[in-house]
């Protein structure tokens, strides 16, 4: 199923060029909030079983005539994976944008996540807003989102698989540390509208095989990221396997799983389009932040 949150916090089920609205499998107490898509995911069990019956009862709309928002705008937690593609390995170590800290070089093996603000959200309609600090750059980053269906703690990654409830496109903007600067990393990831999502939550039963998806980004047409899921050092089952060793993960919460090669700088004006195979497309204008 292809998953949309919409206008005032409808949950859509999106079919070809259509979505239908079947917000009423969830509890009318979350409706108009943004938490109503944790609510979804949470008790997917219970509400799997009445969506068809919802389906037939649905008003439906022309997916060009309504506003996508982020498929889960309030995440208890983002997770995400540093150095997690060997290619883009290559690329930092060899970049002037080279951390102060060798250890972020490191894939998940050794250092394991880092966390962005859930706060950083925002969704397929919005702008990436560059905060207003001169000189400095802001890179992208296209990622594959894992959305967590079960909590998870101690889970092991054979095991896996049974908590995740989906995948999403996931950009994770960063601005980059300078000869000047060494800002965390954290802060440097969570300036607002630095994790567009979407333009779908799509679940898992519908990706075959998350290790072997297609992920490419374009800055104004020019393709700039180009691979392949199948070259992540450390795969998805793993990376939670590892996290939930650390901290409980949550129905809603979002692991970003890293990114390839190709990382290089946006501007305001610019247009990133990112999309993954089976989980479409987001088309994003770079715009300078308006406060
Ligand atoms: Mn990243």
């Amino acid at each position: 199923m292809r998953i949309a949150l919409f206008n005032d916090y409808r949950i859509g089920s999106v079919n070809g060029s259509r979505v239908a609205d079947i917000t009423e499998v969830v509890d009318t107490r979350w409706h108009g909030t943004p938490y109503v898509i944790n609510e979804f995911i949470a008790h997917w069990d219970q509400i799997n079983p009445s969506i068809s019956a919802a389906m037939d009862r649905a008003d439906t709309h022309e997916l060009a005539g309504v506003r996508l928002l982020p498929p889960v705008p309030r995440p208890g937690q983002i997770l995400a994976a540093p150095a997690n593609y060997r290619a883009h390995v290559s690329e930092m170590t060899g970049s002037r944008h080279r951390p102060a800290n060798a250890q972020a070089l490191l894939s998940p093996r050794e250092v394991g996540f880092f966390v962005k603000s859930p706060g950083s959200v925002s969704g397929p309609s919005d702008a990436i807003e560059l905060p207003p600090i001169p000189g400095r750059s802001f890179h992208h980053e296209v990622e594959l989102g894992v959305v967590i269906g079960k909590p998870a703690r101690g889970i092991s990654r054979e095991r896996a698989r049974e908590h995740i409830f989906g995948y999403l496109v996931l950009l994770d903007m960063t601005m980059r540390t300078d000869g000047e600067h060494q800002e965390e990393r954290t802060m440097r990831k969570s300036f607002e509208t630095f994790t567009p999502i979407g333009p779908f939550l799509v679940t898992a039963d519908e990706i075959a095989d998350p290790t072997a998806l297609r992920l490419r980004l374009w800055v104004n047409d020019e393709l700039r990221q180009d691979a392949d899921t199948a070259d992540l050092i450390v795969g998805v089952d793993e990376l939670i396997e590892r996290a939930s060793a650390v901290v409980t993960l949550q129905p809603g919460d979002i692991y970003a799983t890293g990114t390839p090669d190709g990382v290089g700088p946006v501007e305001a004006g610019d247009t990133v389009r990112a999309g993954i195979d089976g989980l479409g497309e987001m088309s994003i204008p770079v715009t300078e932040r308006g406060w």
